[in-house]
């Protein structure tokens, strides 16, 4: 059960999704499009992921892994949000939670993780291929524990979240005006559900993957094959160097854009001084290629596009100018 606007909402569960979708007022203008956002920060859990945790605990519960009242465990590994949306769901049944996230993460999403009561573990960032790597040390700690694995990038019930329910949202919400929809992936569960429901609406919708650089989905897009891409983003969450994830294997995409860090930055800084808007770096990413598809389709055309999360989540990066120096990106002027 998911949000229903101008109704009581049901605890955690019945306040995810039914989200906003705004007009980016500058992209817009820019561009002579309409560049609509879909505000996925107002989540419960404060992003896009609340909604796949939700649909895998939902999937859980159906196939009696979990009962809501009864002693469970959850056990995930995560770059944090998804821990937060599974760990903040768990609470709300009287489950527990152990989210193992690499301990490269923002620090606001470690404390907060820690903050909401989850068995936070945290490990070296390794490769894919490494033993080490955070998603197979929780898929031995969920054996090992007797927890309910959770599985966000194979397990199909995180695309299913959003297929039913993110793409349905934006085609009523756009009343089918809709030409484009850009967003990166992580798991590839909001671009492949989500695209998939506007495709079966109408399949002239374009769909672009919006790659950050580092990452070889772009490549996987174009050629079929995982290629890791020069650079290195600061952007969490998003972009994959070892492997296509099983969400989004098949999803219906027509084209990819690698997008620098600076551009998603610009636009990070844009929307939150310029329009009151506070995303985090992978919301500023999806803006950016949407804006690039914008000035591609010409104008007049709608993209709608993912933000994700909000930048409290990192405060002591993208809006610290130390990190940024140390990055070799440009510090906005009034930090
Ligand atoms: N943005 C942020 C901030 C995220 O945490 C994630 C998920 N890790 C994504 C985007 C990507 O979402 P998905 O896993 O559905 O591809």
């Amino acid at each position: 059960m998911t949000n229903a606007a101008g109704q009581v909402a049901h605890g955690f569960w019945g306040a995810v999704g039914n989200t906003p979708l705004i007009r980016l007022k500058r992209a817009s203008d820019a561009t002579g499009c309409e560049i609509l956002g879909k505000a996925e920060f107002m989540n419960p859990g404060g992003s896009v992921k609340d909604r796949a945790a939700l649909g895998i605990l939902q999937d859980a519960v159906d196939r009696g892994l979990l009962v809501p009242g009864q002693p469970g465990l959850v056990v995930e590994g995560t770059a944090g949000n998804t821990g937060i949306g599974l760990a903040l769901a768990a609470n709300a049944h009287g489950w527990k939670s152990v989210i193992v996230v690499p301990e490269t993460q923002s620090r606001e999403k470690l404390d907060y993780l820690r903050m909401i009561g989850a068995d936070l573990r945290l490990v070296a960032p390794k490769p894919f291929a490494d033993p080490g790597n955070y998603v197979h040390v929780s898929r031995r700690l969920a054996e090992e524990l007797g927890g309910v694995w959770a599985n966000q990038f194979d397990n199909q019930a995180n695309a299913t979240a959003h297929e039913r329910t993110t793409g349905p949202e934006i085609w009523a919400q756009t009343g089918g005006r809709i030409d484009a929809f850009t967003c990166a992936c992580g798991t590839g569960g909001t671009l492949a559900g989500t695209a998939r429901a506007l495709k079966a609406q109408n399949k002239d919708i374009r769909i672009v993957l919006a790659d950050p650089e580092g990452s070889g989905l772009a490549a996987w897009v174009k050629t079929g094959t995982v290629k890791a891409s020069a650079g290195n983003s600061i952007t969490e969450g998003i972009g994959q160097a070892a492997r296509a994830p099983g969400n989004l294997q098949g999803a219906p995409i027509d084209d990819a854009l690698t997008i620098p860090d600076a551009e998603a930055l610009e636009h990070v800084y844009s929307l939150l001084i310029d329009e009151g808007i506070s995303v985090g770096g992978s919301a500023g990413l999806n803006v950016a290629a949407a804006v690039r598809v914008a000035k591609d389709l010409g104008p007049g055309h709608t993209i709608v596009t993912v933000l994700c999360d909000g930048g409290a989540r990192y405060q002591s990066k993208l809006f610290n100018p130390d990190f940024l120096r140390e990055k070799g990106l440009p510090t906005p002027p009034w930090l």
